[in-house]
């Protein structure tokens, strides 16, 4: 049976890609050796940090001024990074969820934190918005897509300081402009590649600029100048994100990857909204086209267990929602087809017509 994956991360990713990154493991170009066993300095090696950062460049049209770098470290540990090279007096955060709580946490111990907003009140099933950004902070961070509740922004702000963003869970999956961005992050393991690799994109000029010594790993400027080669990069996950990038470009780069976003989270909500079962958990203007979140009707509720079994049992895989949204949540991330989204449809259609 054919399984249609819906995983929240690590997640789906095209099978050319899979086969190119599990193909150049058994043997790299042609060199009778594995991708794992060669020197991430020899020759061969560099040509694939060049041409990933130079694909990075070209899909999200990123302008001068800025680098690309390749960390280890997830994106978890880019929540200290942040403050800890950027934050001198003062931080804004604005507060959509788990993840962003966690942002928030780390830069509390460099400095003075501002929560310019938070939609805490309704278990962060909305984006804020209209908020005030204090022009005397540092940077404000945001975090665009919430993988938990299933709410995106999907604008990109304008603000009077520097914008930091994560953008883990919807980074290449729709057109930004970079220029209103100090620095834009995201572990890979959602919508770039396999787990293991961090992407930065940050404005070079931002760097170097708080007055305290940061150890030389945790500091942007050391990876920034020696090109992700400090020391040894995650080679397989830089690889296989390489693929990716290749992948989406053959597609017709992110503004196709936006058009097949759009499509499949038109056919899923409209579904939801249709479905006498089931409802949205974001509200409707928050709603993220990557992580479509959705439970049953409190009269139904009693039937979650008996859904999550049909649906497995029709190829359906990862569709649990996190514990603390409850019901469902279908990732739905550049690979994934509109056929796979039909395919839940159709499940969720003879869910209803049984019951
Ligand atoms: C998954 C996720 C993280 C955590 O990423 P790690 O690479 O596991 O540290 C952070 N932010 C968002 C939005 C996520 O979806």
């Amino acid at each position: 049976m054919k399984k249609y994956n819906f995983n929240a991360g690590p997640s789906i990713l095209p099978r050319e890609v899979i086969e190119a990154t599990a193909q150049a493991c058994l043997d790299f170009n042609g060199s009778g050796l594995s991708l794992m066993e060669i020197s991430h300095r020899a020759k061969d090696f560099q040509p694939v940090v060049d041409e990933t950062v130079a694909l990075f460049k070209e899909l999200l049209n990123i302008p001068e001024g800025y680098s690309v770098i390749f960390l280890g470290g997830g994106a978890s540990l880019e929540f200290c990074m942040i403050p800890y090279n950027f934050l001198e007096k003062k931080a804004a955060y604005l507060n959509t969820g788990v993840w962003a709580t966690k942002a928030e946490k780390e830069a509390k111990l460099f400095g003075e934190v501002v929560e310019v907003a938070s939609s805490k009140d309704k278990n962060f099933t909305y984006v804020p918005k209209n908020f005030d950004i204090p022009a005397d902070a540092d940077y404000l961070h945001i975090t665009t897509n919430n993988t938990i509740y299933g709410t995106e922004l999907r604008e990109d702000l304008d603000s009077p300081i520097p914008v930091i963003a994560d953008m883990s869970s919807d980074i290449f999956s729709r057109p930004i402009d970079v220029s209103k961005y100090g620095m834009i992050y995201g572990g890979a393991q959602k919508n770039l590649s396999m787990a293991g690799v961090t992407f930065v994109i940050v404005k070079d000029e931002l760097l170097g600029k708080v007055s305290r010594q940061i150890p030389t790993m945790l500091n942007y400027k050391t990876h920034v100048d020696k090109g992700s080669m400090v020391n040894t990069p995650p080679v397989v996950p830089i690889y296989c994100a390489l693929q990716n990038l290749k992948w989406i470009k053959a597609q017709g780069g992110v503004e196709a990857m936006a058009k097949r976003a759009q499509e499949r989270a038109d056919i899923l909500y409209a579904e939801i909204d249709r479905n006498k079962l089931f409802v949205g958990t974001a509200e409707k203007d928050s709603r993220s086209l990557m992580n479509i979140t959705f439970v049953l009707k409190e009269e139904y509720k009693d039937l979650e267990a008996e859904f999550l079994a049909f649906a497995t049992s029709k190829g359906m895989v990862g569709v649990k929602g996190h514990r603390d949204v409850g019901g469902f949540r279908a990732s739905c991330y550049n690979a994934m087809s509109v056929e796979g989204v039909k395919a839940l449809v159709a499940c969720m259609q003879e869910f209803e017509a049984a019951h």
